[in-house]
Parts: structure tokens; sequence; C-alpha cells
């Protein structure tokens, strides 16, 4: 009965594309895949073995237009002439989390937003929920999308990445526990360049809870702070905190060099020093972590257990190697002025520092206590260093540009003594010299191996 079926159209075919057209034509809807620009091969591949119509290299408006529901990729920019076309016909558009989310059935959900350290906390979750033997599924910006997940094994359990474009066009979307790790100014290109928008978009997550539900947030960011002082949460409200003035509350804090979570009137506890991940950041992921899989039910030791032993990410304050007295970091995904301040607070040798990359508008200042009490030098790998010698000049003795990885990493060698840490943290996008922050990292990661 092809004439009733109802028809999806999906703008964009990468991970998320990809999987809302897999569910969708499980789901019965008649679905049609377009992209702007070239496909990857094995995205391509997936939607022809899968019998899924689709264009690549522009969009035919009739076919677009068409619609009863569009999925808009997280890439997909609502400024693209396409969208504008899309809202003016008035088709319904939603993002993939939320055309997943009208299929996940009763399973549950822990999404978790923030402009930093996302990948990190979803990763440390999963873990600990798979370690305690939970039928889970990690998904979201790390992993399968969700839609595919659900299309091709669904689980009882959903940990989501989820970033601010996901969110942007949600209506039902609801998960059981939402996590909001932070909100520094990121991505604000594709928000008007208004903080205010991008900070509504993060406030998202929590959006459709109600009093059932749980929303874990940071009290020490200002800007949630204020935002929750200014707005009314459905939620049940559970935050955590370097403060001791949690303490007793239900939640997470540190004191005295220990990690407390305290859910339900329970308390789990763990030395800091036991944490495999370092630095201040990952304390505060770990304590986003551990209240979420507490609100789970997972049991106390599991917890500990997972977070003693969890591996960490790869590109994320990854130690490379030491050479000659030298110890080498990746931490190549540290995209934005606060990743950078995070790497640097947690550094304890001098710094040879790695900067530079397609800039995203950097504040500088954010970081300028610490580069003057912990950087000797900084290496510049970028196609225009400026924004850098504008920052640092006066402020740092040795400047240096490169814009080849090996360049940079012999040249911060060569600045470094015995007892000194080379720390790869651009505060930039990758796309000016590299495919992305992983190939960054790991040509980075070569260049010290050919030391
Ligand atoms: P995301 O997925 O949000 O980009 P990642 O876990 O991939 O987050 O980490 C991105 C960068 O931010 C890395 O450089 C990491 O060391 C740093 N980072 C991780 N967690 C935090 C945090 N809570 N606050 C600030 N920076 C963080």
């Amino acid at each position: 009965m092809e004439a009733t079926r109802k028809r999806l159209v999906i703008l964009g075919a990468a991970e998320s594309g990809v999987g809302a057209a897999l569910l969708g034509k499980k789901e019965g809807w008649d679905v049609f895949v377009s992209d702007g620009g070239k496909l990857k091969d094995a995205f391509r591949a997936v939607l022809t073995e899968q019998n899924i119509a689709f264009e690549e290299g522009g969009h035919n408006l009739e076919k677009i237009l068409d619609a009863d529901c569009l999925v808009k990729s997280p890439g997909v920019s609502e400024k693209v002439a396409i969208m504008k076309k899309v809202r003016e016909a008035g088709i319904e558009v939603c993002s993939e989390i939320e055309f997943g989310y009208r299929y996940k059935g009763n399973s549950r959900i822990i999404a978790i937003t923030g402009s930093n350290g996302k990948s990190t906390t979803t990763k440390l979750t999963f873990d600990t929920l798979k370690n305690a033997g939970y039928d889970v599924a990690m998904v979201g910006n790390i992993g399968y999308s969700f839609a595919r997940q659900i299309a091709e094994r669904p689980c009882e359990w959903y940990v989501m990445e989820v970033s601010s474009f996901q969110l942007d066009d949600i209506h039902s979307f609801r998960p059981d526990v939402a996590v909001l790790l932070n909100i520094t100014p990121d991505h604000l290109d594709r928000y008007d360049y208004k903080f205010e928008n991008y900070v509504a978009s993060k406030f998202r997550i929590t959006q459709n809870q109600n009093i059932t539900d749980h929303f874990v947030v940071n009290q020490d960011d200002e800007v949630i702070k204020e935002y929750l002082a200014t707005h009314s949460i459905h939620a049940k409200i559970i935050y955590f905190t370097m403060n001791e003035t949690n303490m007793g509350n239900e939640g997470g804090h540190i004191h005295d060099s220990r990690l407390f979570i305290q859910v339900d009137g329970d308390t789990t506890d763990m030395s800091i020093h036991d944490l495999a991940i370092k630095g201040k950041h990952n304390q505060y992921n770990s304590m986003a972590a551990g209240i979420s899989a507490r609100i789970a039910g997972v049991r106390k030791e599991k917890i500990r257990e997972s977070f003693i032993g969890f591996e960490g990410l790869e590109h994320r304050l990854e130690y490379v190697a030491t050479v000659r007295g030298v110890e080498f970091v990746n931490d190549s995904k540290a995209t934005n002025v606060n990743s950078v301040w995070f790497a640097l607070e947690s550094m304890k040798k001098p710094v040879i520092l790695i900067l530079g990359g397609q800039d995203k508008g950097n504040d500088y200042n954010e970081i300028m206590a610490l580069v003057r009490e912990k950087v000797k030098a900084i290496v510049c790998l970028g196609a225009d260093n400026k924004p850098i010698h504008d920052a640092f000049d006066n402020v740092v003795p040795t400047i240096v540009d490169t814009n080849i990885s090996s360049d940079a990493v012999h040249a911060a060698y060569a600045l470094a003594e015995n007892g000194d840490v080379v720390l790869l943290a651009p505060a930039c996008a990758s796309f000016d010299l590299f495919e992305n922050y992983e190939d960054r990292g790991r040509q980075f990661k070569e260049a010290v191996k050919n030391l």
C-alpha cells in the first residue's frame, strides 16, 4: 500500500542521518535521504544495500518538500537555503534523537550534554553500567546514532552523548536522566553569535522532563547557575560541585581529596587518587557519571571498580611517551579555550604548549594566568597564528611558528628540558591543516614516536 505510507525525508547522510533512515525504513516509512555534499563510501553502501532512496551532491526540492516529517542532521545549519524552504512549507522538522525517541519503547535514557566532557562522561557512564551487567548501548556523537541502535539492536538502557545541535529540534524527547556538565562559549557561529541562544539550546535537554526524572547539573558553573535562578525546571535537580558546602545533601562533591556521591540517602565515596582519569575536569565528569549510575541503580562497588579501571579516551589528555625525560601529552580534542584551561590546570611540570589551528573567536584571557604560571614556550601549529601572537607575545618569552605536526614536535622537543611536558592542546578546530582532531592527534603521536 505504497500510497498510504508516510514520507520521511532526511537531510544529511552521515551517522545520524543514515541511522534515522534505517529506523524509518524498519518502521514502515517511505524514506528519502538527501545530502548536499558527497557521501562517505561506508554510508552510501548501507543505503544502497538497504534499498533506501537517496541523492548526493545537491537537493531535489520537490522530493524534499513532499515530506510528512523531515529529520535534520546535526551538521545541517538552519541557515542553508533548503531549510528555509522546508520551514516555509510548514513541514515537521525533528532531530535524529527525537525521531529515535518515538520508537524507544520502554527503554531508559541517560543523556549527557555540555560544552566539554560529553564523550568522556558518556563513555565512563556506559562502562559503569556495562560492567554492572546492564543491557546498555552507548549512542549519539560517540558510537552508533541512537536511531541506528534502536533499528539494529534495541537495548534496555541508552547512554547518549547529545550535542546542542541535536537538541535544537526535539519535541517530545525526554531522558530519564539528563546531565548538563558545563556551558562555555562554543559553536556560536550556529547561534547567531548569541551566547544566550546556545545556553537555551543546552537546557532543552530537560524541557520535557518531569519530577520523576533527574536533571544532574554542575553547581559551580556560573552560566548554569544564572539560568537556573531565572527559569523553572520540572525535573528533580541533583547537583555536583567541588564545593564542600554541598556536604550532607544529595548529589556529588569533593572533600579532603575524596569524591562523594549521595543518591537516595546512600553514600558512595572513593579517593580522587584512585580515579583512572586525572584533572579537576575529570572529577566533575566522574561525579556526573557516578550520580547517573547510582540513579540507574548500579551498586557502589561496581562504580568504584569501573572508575578505577577506566581507560579514558584517545586524544583527551592522552599520555603518549616520555623521550629523554620529556613527557608528551596529546589533548588534540581540546578545541576550545576552556578545555585548555583544564589541561593546563592538571599539569604538574613546566609546559611547552602546542597551540593553534582554526580560531573560533577565542578569548585567551581565560588561560592567561595559567600560561604565565606554567608555560615556558608556545609552539604555534596553525595556518594563521596571529591570534596567538597577539595574545601571548608579551607573556611567553619564546613563541615559534610551525604548520606541520613533525615540525611542531621537533620544535617543542628542542625547547624542552628534562622534566618538562610537551602538551598538544590547541584551543582551536583542526580543519585548517588536518582532516579532524583525530587526524591531528594521530600525526602528533606519530611525530613523537619518530623522535
Ligand atoms: P566533548 O565530547 O564535550 O567534546 P570530551 O570528553 O571529548 O568532551 O573532551 C573534550 C576536551 O575537553 C578534552 O580536551 C578534555 O580533556 C576536556 N574536558 C573533558 N571534560 C571536561 C570538563 N568537564 N570541563 C572542561 N574540559 C573538559
